[in-house]
């Protein structure tokens, strides 16, 4: 398996292309050392086969060297970086990608498959081929299915025919399809699977006859015409063969096997068709032209049905090799495609549902342009959504269910007035993530866009709408008329039409709602865009503050970074006084905590994690203060010490005591105006107290 694939690397892929495979091959084996499948096997041989999958599709190295690295990071030997370091970022971001899709479940909490496979699409990130290797891995456990429980078994292989078969459908990956769905069904239905088998082989050598016979009059017309061409014939999938028996019966031969005729471009397309139908009288209504008309996936060829001398009816498909390649392998084609002439029609008018995901003026005229387009970062700048009909729509990130409005139509932007996102009524102003979906409710009787959606509104589309809209309504007498409500509205809370436009003050409401000047305010209060109280609030609450800011400041003890603060507070910790040493943590809402220096808190953390505080020392207050003081109990000795505490008359709030044998523990809670008052109290505490031993500070030392 091993000697196969690196061979089949060296053969189709250059030399540099190679020895990257092998790079990535021995940090595979590193990594699964000793691990082995449940077959018993070697992990590194499901790495390899995964990575084979992906290099008989023709996919590019980094994807075959992402196939061998698809689970890396299970044993934890390797990480990503390591990936990045070893065999390069490229590879390290798709295995970063897979990581990523491992986190979805594809059943449990998802409603149908249209919703596991939209959650898959959305969550590939960066790069359609992450969703490549992902499909390849499943294949390559699905041929080892087998080894699972047969309870596994049926979960896995109903997983798998439910999402990933869809998937490879939809990226027009037929061949894999195709293998995926034989597997499901022999896992799913093995009676009817033996039964078909049976059948199929029954009929087997009967057949083949016939087959080559025909073959042998097909080239001969490609002979005859002069074509370059190639004849093959396959049996169609048992699946799909499956299918159609449960309509109709196994004797038609047109439903089992399919000729194919392989030519160098479309002409000839055409030009084998017209000649065979001299050859061979067609069957009615069965010739379909996929060629001027292909599948949503993107397929084209031409099919049509013909009959024998003897009446025995076959499917003949004619396709050029560029379209059999896609036909085969879907969208993964566009890679390392060799020998492709005209590699831009195969966008023309095709997977839609790829393209629609692709900016759609980008103009794709080869497969690296197209590789590139498809490799867009879908979780930096942009996110997508989808319509209720599951359009994708791409807005930047941090978009709301406005910009989602206009970005389906102007007008149903400036209509709308409320959204649902996945189901669920929200705020006009919720931020969307990728995947969600998104439902805009409007109504005929709005009055158009509010003026503050300019701020919720990040694309541009919708904010250039938005102030068009706005633009309009900006006349002489709208002017006149909301100036004249402004200025009697401010007259009655205190305050003038000056403080509105303060420049200080009016930069708040240009902000908010996006004025250009004070006349486009005045205008939008003339016309009810906002209304007079949505002006005046922000203004009062601004003077309000600014008062009751300058009112603390003055009062304020401590200074930070020799700045006054009024968001402290001092810690209960350590209970710091003026005179003390002391510091300032933040946190993350910008809270100063005020500690001593020597708080036992403090000096846990480094010294980067907190900032110089002084005392502002013109600001008079008392601060509460706990002393902790021990010693030894004797007779009398808790009324000494309030008779001590007394005579300093200072502010004593409270005592706790408690009596350990001959020892005893108190805690004093006092109020002290700093640490001059406080050495002093101690000191009159002490006299005449030789019970006493320690007396400290709670939390310092
Ligand atoms: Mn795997």
């Amino acid at each position: 398996m091993k000697e196969d694939f690196l061979k089949y690397i060296r053969e189709n892929y250059e030399l540099f292309e190679s020895r990257k495979v092998e790079q990535a091959y021995k940090l595979a084996v590193y990594a699964n050392e000793g691990e082995k499948r449940l077959s018993g096997e070697d992990w590194i041989n499901h790495c390899v086969g995964v990575a084979y999958i992906l290099a008989k599709m023709h996919m590019d190295v980094d994807t075959i060297c992402g196939g061998l690295l698809h689970d890396v990071t299970r044993t934890s030997k390797v990480s990503v970086k390591d990936v990045e370091r070893e065999i390069g970022e490229d590879v390290a971001e798709l295995v970063k990608g897979l990581e990523k899709i491992n986190e979805i479940k594809y059943r449990k909490d998802t409603v149908d498959e249209s919703e596991s496979l939209r959650r898959l699409i959305v969550t590939m990130g960066k790069d359609i081929r992450v969703i490549l290797i992902k499909l390849a891995d499943r294949l390559h456990n699905m041929r080892t299915i087998e080894y699972m429980t047969k309870e596994k078994q049926l979960k896995y292989a109903s997983e798998t025919r439910d999402v990933f078969s869809g998937l490879a459908e939809r990226l027009g990956l037929s061949r894999m399809q195709g293998e995926l769905d034989d597997l499901c069904f022999k896992t799913l239905n093995p009676d009817e699977y033996s039964i078909l088998e049976a059948e199929l082989n029954k009929k087997y050598d009967k057949w083949q006859e016939t087959m080559q016979k025909i073959a042998g009059v097909l080239e001969y017309v490609l002979r005859e015409q002069e074509i370059k061409g190639k004849v093959t014939y396959r049996f169609k999938n048992f699946y799909s063969l499956y299918k159609k028996f449960q309509k109709r019966g196994t004797e038609k031969i047109y439903d089992i096997i399919a000729f194919r005729i392989l030519v160098d471009n479309v002409d000839d397309c055409y030009k084998v068709l017209g000649a065979i139908h001299q050859k061979y009288r067609p069957v009615p209504g069965r010739i379909k032209d996929y060629i001027a008309d292909p599948k949503p996936n993107g397929y084209q060829s031409l099919h049509t049905t013909l009959i024998t001398s003897d009446g025995t009816p076959f499917e003949v498909q004619i396709r050029t090799y560029e379209m059999h390649d896609y036909c085969e392998y879907g969208i993964a084609a566009h890679w390392n495609y060799k020998g492709a002439s005209d590699k831009a029609y195969m966008l023309q008018g095709k997977l839609d549902w790829v393209k629609n995901l692709i900016e759609s003026e980008m103009q794709i005229t080869d497969s690296k342009n197209f590789v590139k387009a498809i490799q867009m970062d879908f979780s930096s700048a942009e996110i997508w959504v989808f319509t209720p009909k599951y359009k994708p729509i791409s807005l930047p990130e941090g978009s709301t269910p406005i910009d989602f409005a206009y970005a389906i139509h102007t007008e149903l932007g400036h209509k709308c007035v409320a959204a649902k996102i996945n189901g669920k009524k929200v705020s006009l102003g919720t931020k969307l993530e990728t995947g969600d979906v998104v439902e805009i409710i409007k109504s005929s009787d709005s009055k158009g866009p509010s003026r503050d959606w300019i701020n919720v509104a990040v694309s541009q589309n919708a904010r250039y709408n938005i102030r068009l809209f706005f633009r309009k309504e900006t006349t002489p007498e709208n002017i006149v008329f909301g100036k004249k409500i402004l200025e009697e509205e401010t007259k009655k809370v205190g305050l003038t039409i000056g403080d509105i436009i303060d420049e200080n003050n009016f930069k708040i409401l240009k902000e908010k709602f996006n004025f250009e000047s004070t006349d486009d305010m005045f205008a939008s209060i003339g016309y009810k865009g906002v209304t007079v109280n949505q002006i005046i609030k922000p203004i009062q609450t601004k003077i309000q503050n600014q008062k009751e800011d300058a009112e603390l400041a003055e009062n304020c003890p401590i200074l930070v970074e020799g700045n006054t603060v009024t968001n402290y507070k001092l810690s209960h910790c350590c209970n710091p006084v003026p005179g003390d040493n002391i510091v300032a943590t933040t946190n993350k809402d910008g809270l100063y905590s005020i500690h001593t220096i020597e708080c036992k808190n403090i000096k846990l953390i480094g010294e980067d994690r907190y900032f110089k505080a002084n005392w502002n020392n013109k600001i008079k207050k008392l601060y509460d203060v706990n002393l902790h003081i021990t010693g030894k109990d004797e007779e009398g000795m808790l009324s000494k010490m309030l008779t001590n505490i007394y005579k300093t008359k200072m502010p004593f709030l409270g005592i706790t005591a408690q009596n350990f044998g001959e020892k005893f523990e108190v805690t004093l809670h006092i109020k002290v105006a700093n640490k001059t008052e406080l050495d002093k109290f101690i000191k009159l505490v002490s006299v005449d107290a030789p019970y006493i031993e320690t007396i400290s500070r709670k939390n310092i030392g």
